[in-house]
């Protein structure tokens, strides 16, 4: 990747984020207190793709920076790719949240929301152009794959992502937080099956040549 590629895509990226700065589509992105763009390597092999910015990430502007994005970083580390490497996004990026009458919580993203944030995530995939794209949990999964699919019976495949992309989904690590005793067992030794088939596809992918050419040909420059 020339240093010039990788400057027209940092480029790309920090007007792309600035663009979602100011989105106001939704009603959560006024209740939101930062957007969530999400950060990493603009030349990353891995695209990870989550649900949607918690409490934690709404309050720094960074996903997956809460428990689940500690355990997620420990994941990547597992299949020997520090989170500096890959980026991380999700499919919505502004928290989506219920007033319980004394407090702001969590919930998962509407289907208008999805819909509202979607060109922006096909942005990211577009600079970007990661060779696999991991989707964690269902509503990241389903957002590409349609609503009937099912995390728990065909996580682990790969699918024909965004323009042609190998992608494969796995258990959210909020998810796996949550299980206990055997059950978290098992669910770690699925996700590290799903990770190990991220690494393999990588390795095989990284011995392919690269088909595309540079981003934005003529954004170069304007350096
Ligand atoms: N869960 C997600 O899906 N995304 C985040 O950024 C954080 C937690």
């Amino acid at each position: 990747m020339s240093i010039a590629e990788r400057a027209a895509r940092e480029r790309l990226i920090a007007n792309a984020a600035a663009v979602v700065e100011r989105c106001r589509k939704c009603a959560i992105g006024s209740t939101r207190t930062n957007s969530v763009y999400g950060e990493g390597d603009p030349c990353a092999t891995l695209m990870v793709v989550g649900e949607g910015p918690g409490e934690t990430e709404d309050k720094l502007g960074r996903p997956f920076v809460g428990r689940a994005g500690e355990l997620l970083d420990k994941m990547l580390l597992a299949i020997d790719l520090p989170r500096e490497t890959v980026f991380i996004c999700n499919t919505v990026k502004c928290r989506p949240t219920f007033d319980d009458g004394s407090r702001l919580r969590n919930r998962a993203p509407g289907p208008t929301e999805m819909a509202n944030c979607r060109p922006y995530l096909d942005e990211q995939i577009e600079i970007v152009r990661p060779r696999v794209i991991l989707a964690l949990g269902a509503p990241a999964a389903k957002s590409f794959l349609g609503p009937a699919f099912s995390i728990t019976k065909q996580r682990g495949q790969w699918y024909p992502g965004p323009n042609g992309i190998p992608l494969i989904a796995s258990f959210h690590p909020a998810y796996i937080l949550r299980q206990t005793g055997g059950e978290l067992n098992a669910s770690k030794r699925l996700v590290w099956n799903d990770l190990k088939a991220v690494r393999t596809r990588l390795d095989e992918l990284a011995a392919a040549p690269e088909t595309s050419g540079p981003i934005e040909q003529t954004d170069l420059f304007s350096l």
